[in-house]
Parts: C-alpha cells; structure tokens; sequence
C-alpha cells in the first residue's frame, strides 16, 4: 500500500526531471526524493517516468513524413476492388475529428487500407504485372499513351513513379518513411520541381490537383529526412523550401474541403514543421525553432494527444513543471519557449542528430561514392562489400577478394 499523495503522470515526469537534474541518478534514489516530499508513488512508476525522461530529452525526434491518403491516381491502378471514395466515404462517416478515440479508429481504418494497398503492389511486382500509370488530373486524364492535356507538366510520369515507390514504404500513422530504396526517384522528381517550377506549382494550384500536391509533400518530406539524417543539411533546405512551396497551396486547396482531406493536410503540416524544427535546432537557429514550437505543440494540443504520442507537448511539463495544455501554451513567454527548445541541448550527451543514418556506401575497388541510398549492390555472397558495378566487382574478386569472402550466414 502506497502512502502519500498520488501524482498524474504529467506531474510525476516533471518531478523527475527535477529531482534527476540535481544530481540524483537511480530510481530507487528518486522515490525515496519523492517520499520525503510526501509523494505517494510505486517504485515501478517511478523507473517509468525515469526512463520516459531520458529518452525523450536525449534524442531529437524522429521525423516520420509518410502521411497521405491513398492516391486515387496510384491506387485505382493496383486495387481496382476498393476505391479512393469508398475510402472518403469511410472516412466521413467515422467523422474525422479531434477526439484522440475517434482519430485512432480512423487511422486504424487507414492503416488497413495502406496494408492492403502495400500488398496488392507486392502482388503485382512479383507476378512482373506492367505497371500503368493512370491519373486523374484537374485538367484531365494522363496515361501512356494519352496525349498530355495543357496545364499537366511535361514530367508528370516522374511524379507518378515516385508517389508508386514512396507508398511502398509508408504507413499511415507514419512511423516508417516512405520506400528508402526510392531515394533517386525522390530526388529526380525534386529536381523536376525546381526545373519546372511555374508549371508545377501551378498545377498544384488548382483545387483539382490536391491528391497530387498531398503526395507530393509525402515525397519531399521523406526526401529532406532523408538528406538532414545523413547531416547533408543544405540539400535538406532546399527540399524543405519547396515542400513548404506545395504544402501552402495544399492548405489552400483544403479550405473547406471535406473532414479527410483537413485533416491530412493538418498532418502533413505538422510533419513539415517537425522535419524543419530538427533542421533549425541542428543549425542552432533557435529563434526559428520557438516559432516552430508553439505551432507543433499548439497541433498536439488541439488533436489530444497523449504523453506517449505528444513531442513537444510533453516538454511544457518536463521542462517548466507546468500544465500541457492549450492555454497555458499560448501565455508561455517567448524566454520560456527558448527554455523548452534548448533544453535537450544542455543535457549531457546533448542533442543526437542521426547523421550517422542513411550513409551512401562507397565502392570497395574504386571508392566512387553511391548517387542515392543502396544503388551500389553488395557481393552476393559475403554481403560485406559494396560495388559501382560489375567491372570493380571483378577487379576486386582478383585483387584478393576472392580469398577473403566468406559466405555471409544471415
Ligand atoms: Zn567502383
Ligand atoms: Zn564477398
């Protein structure tokens, strides 16, 4: 039996944090902190806490930017049994809102839908089904073979190729990113954009086009997380610069549309503003970051979220010992947004940025780095090396590989 007064997890973690920031290591050390001051707390709930703290202040986030509603252009391709609509109708439905009940059955739904989505396009690879890329646009259809309808831009086929890799990947609740393999079909894509610029954000424009612009800020997000985990910070800008590009005529679009597409949109928002918030704390830019605080956490707080969903939210409690909510976000002074923003800086250890993710390999024979993640193919049978091609493969299989390979045992 538990004496003392009880604590509500959020009160809980900020005591924590308190206590630990003094000096006090152990768990055990912390309960016994917290019953000299009359808490009425388990040792369980305590190691809890202790563990939520440390992992939440000594990582940067992750930045998921996998997050769109299927693609009726893409899908209608691959599973001709459920329709985009029948989806929306769904959804609309369920009534798409802020309450954390609510939004977890309709991610539920979608995350069904993006599985089942995942292996039809499985199905269709491995029986060598030819994929046919037929969209619906604003401006009317596009498909091989179709001539290209004014107002579409001459690369559309680039665009539709990588939304097909990038779905591969992704999950609705977005805790992988899309397809990584996909990293070139990215990026060719992104340099189409800034090629053709006017054609395609205009195109964007056009209310018609809002599935093709969500898509596309899926694909950009991906790509710049891709560019800010591997610590190429400048390439990761000027994607993000154009990801917010699509994403404001995104949100144009979705103004007063139905509850589905408000909602991805918010989503998709928020994520930028994650993957931009990471980019400025590791550039140290951190005016930029409290601007991007009080909007990512303002998001969390209107949606509900939950300690264990919540990053940002939960810092307000662990940081300044004060309640995660809506109005006391809005009174934080800008000195106390700072706080929050620099204080996994200040921890030992500091801030750890992932740069160590998503390394391009070198070829073993001739150091050539790869252009984009895992285009150089390992030996098959070691696994341990990695070639440009088949000519370096060689060489090096007669330079003395071949009596260092040892087949690889999974
Ligand atoms: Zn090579
Ligand atoms: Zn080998």
């Amino acid at each position: 039996m538990v004496q003392g007064v009880s604590m509500t997890p959020e009160a809980l973690i900020a005591a924590v944090t308190r206590i630990r920031a003094t000096g006090v290591a152990t768990a055990k050390d912390v309960l016994a902190s917290l019953e000299r001051e009359g808490a009425g707390v388990t040792l369980s709930e305590v190691k809890k806490a202790c563990s939520k703290v440390a992992k939440r202040t000594t990582t940067a986030n992750e930045e998921p930017a996998a997050c769109v509603s299927p693609d009726p252009a893409c899908s209608s391709t691959y599973s001709p049994r459920s329709s985009p609509s029948d989806v929306r109708r769904k959804l609309a439905s369920m009534g798409v809102s802020d309450h954390a009940a609510e939004r977890q059955s309709v991610d539920a739904a979608m995350e069904e839908k993006v599985r089942e989505q995942n292996r039809t396009h499985r199905k269709v690879r491995r029986e060598g089904i030819p994929v046919v890329h037929l969209s619906g646009t604003a401006f009317g259809m596009v498909g091989p073979g179709l001539p290209l309808p004014d107002g579409v831009p001459a690369s559309f086929a680039l665009k539709q190729v990588a939304s097909t890799a990038f779905m591969e990947g992704r999950s609705f609740s977005g805790e992988r990113l899309g397809n990584l393999k996909s990293e070139r079909l990215y990026r060719e894509y992104f340099d189409d954009l800034v090629a053709d610029r006017s054609t395609w954000l205009g195109f964007f424009e056009h209310r018609g086009n809002f599935q093709h612009a969500e898509n596309t800020c899926g694909i950009l997000g991906t790509l710049a997380t891709i560019y800010r985990q591997r610590g190429a910070l400048d390439d990761c800008e000027l994607v993000l610069d154009m990801e917010a590009e699509v994403l404001a005529r995104y949100e144009r679009c979705s103004v007063g549309a139905e509850a589905a597409q408000v909602n991805c949109c918010e989503v998709l928002a928020y994520k930028y503003r994650m993957i931009r918030y990471n980019l400025c704390l590791q550039r140290a830019r951190f005016q930029d970051c409290a601007g991007l605080y009080r909007e990512l956490a303002g998001h969390e707080a209107r949606r509900d979220f939950s300690f264990d969903e919540s990053n940002y939210l939960f810092m307000i409690p662990v940081v300044l010992n004060k309640s995660p909510t809506a109005a006391v976000l809005r009174r934080l002074s800008d000195a106390e947004v700072l706080r929050i923003v620099k204080a996994p800086l200040e921890r030992p250890g500091g801030v750890e940025f992932q740069n160590s993710r998503m390394q391009l390999r070198a070829c073993s024979t001739c150091h050539a780095q790869e252009p984009a993640l895992r285009t150089f193919m390992p030996c098959g049978r070691c696994r341990a090396v990695y070639y440009c091609g088949k000519e370096c493969q060689r060489k090096d299989w007669k330079a003395g590989h071949k009596e260092r390979c040892q087949p690889c045992d999974g």
